[in-house]
């Protein structure tokens, strides 16, 4: 087992180190050191990334107690240089040490434990043994989270043996049994952890509950912890300002605006709809004056359900006529065909349906009397006036 520098000193960038085996395996192309400061991914916190001899390392693994470093390229055994990717590294540092307090302080205050811990790409969760919890008690905890950062507290680290282990009030039991490695904020955090942590709590720098979820019994906690809580403020911000301008308001009348504009838009949407169905009732008293047998025609912008409705309505007032309505949408080419109960038409409307829908790679269906159905645009409307034309006004 090779020297774990990141145990001796969590904040070491760069070490030298010699490669003691270069092989590949099913992951891909490694190498073993006799010391590294590269954390390999576990304990919930994810691997360092970084260069051997500026070769860039993607992927750290613990491999039957071997640190497999997976490389770009293979490198030769002998001496190499090792620099780690800080800002991902102290990242994680960040978010992993957030999580210790944020944990304790749910502990401390609501007796509530934390059951599974993520460290995410975006947010860090927590799971918490719970069925409820309050915005009140979220709003304290992260307020005790953050006093705690604040005052700096030290993160100490031990190696203890299970009898050891005894005399501290850990917070949840011990996964391990020998080499037991503790991390401790005193009189406030004391935890059985592989994981890298800051020196003192102040390095944290801040810590923000972001939103939770229901999870099976539990409550998931998404919460972000230092430079996190810079960029998702400086987004969101950005956000904001776009938002404001927008409407044309002060960032705090954003709500109150956009309730406003919901409003005004469902009227619109009211009014739009009474004035089509205005439309309608015009449409089918222009058509019910139609003195053709059969009436063709096709509409822009209506339903199918629009388009059934004025094909019943007009067989029903003139029994005698048939009605082929084409109606459109920016989706879909729709055709009802509606034959009146006293229609001497010997055409079966289901099978002229049937026919016109295969140029429009359609589906659909009905009866003798009434069928509907729709398809692509791989026609244009006129083709298919056209063709319905052919079929109803010929025979
Ligand atoms: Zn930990």
């Amino acid at each position: 087992m090779e020297d774990l520098l990141y145990y001796e000193d969590a904040y070491m960038t760069n070490f030298d180190a010699n490669v003691v085996t270069s092989n590949t395996d099913e992951r891909g192309t490694y190498v073993t050191l006799d010391r590294t400061a590269f954390y390999p991914e576990g304990g919930g916190q994810p691997d360092d990334y970084g260069t051997l001899n500026n070769i860039r390392v993607t992927d750290v693994q613990k491999i039957n107690d071997a640190i497999h470093h997976y490389v770009e390229q293979p490198l030769p055994l002998g001496p190499v240089h090792g620099q780690i990717d800080w800002s991902r590294r102290f990242d994680h540092m960040q978010q992993h040490c957030g999580q210790h307090i944020l944990t304790a302080a749910f502990v401390e205050l609501f007796d509530v434990p934390t059951v599974a811990f993520h460290l995410g790409k975006e947010t860090v969760t927590i799971d918490l043994q719970t069925e409820t919890i309050t915005a009140e008690q979220l709003a304290q905890a992260e307020a005790r989270a953050n006093a705690i950062i604040l005052e700096n507290r030290p993160v100490e680290t031990k190696w203890v043996t299970a009898e050891e282990a005894k005399q501290y009030p850990l917070r949840k039991q011990l996964t391990v049994s020998d080499d037991i490695r503790l991390v401790i904020i005193p009189d406030f955090d004391y935890n059985g952890c592989g994981g890298t942590h800051p020196r003192g709590t102040g390095d944290v720098s801040m810590l923000k509950i972001v939103s939770t979820e229901r999870a099976k019994q539990q409550i998931r906690v998404h919460f972000i912890c230092g430079q996190r809580v810079s960029d998702a403020f400086t987004w969101r911000l950005a956000s904001m300002q776009q938002a404001a301008q927008l409407l044309s308001v002060q960032q705090t009348q954003i709500p109150t605006s956009i309730e406003k504009l919901l409003k005004t838009q469902k009227q619109l949407e009211h009014d739009l709809s009474a004035a089509k169905e205005q439309l309608l009732t015009i449409e089918m008293e222009r058509l019910a004056r139609s003195t053709d047998e059969t009436i063709i025609e096709a509409f822009e912008g209506y339903s199918m359900q629009q388009a059934q409705k004025i094909a019943r309505t007009l067989t029903t007032q003139f029994p005698e006529k048939t009605v082929v309505l084409v109606a459109t949408d920016d989706k879909k080419m729709q055709l009802v065909f509606a034959k009146g109960k006293q229609s001497t038409s010997s055409l079966n409307m289901n099978e002229q349906l049937k026919v016109l829908l295969s140029f429009i790679n359609g589906r659909g269906g009905g009866n003798p009397q009434f069928a509907q159905g729709g398809g692509d645009f791989t026609i244009s409307v006129d083709e298919m006036m056209q063709q319905i034309r052919n079929q109803f006004i010929a025979k």
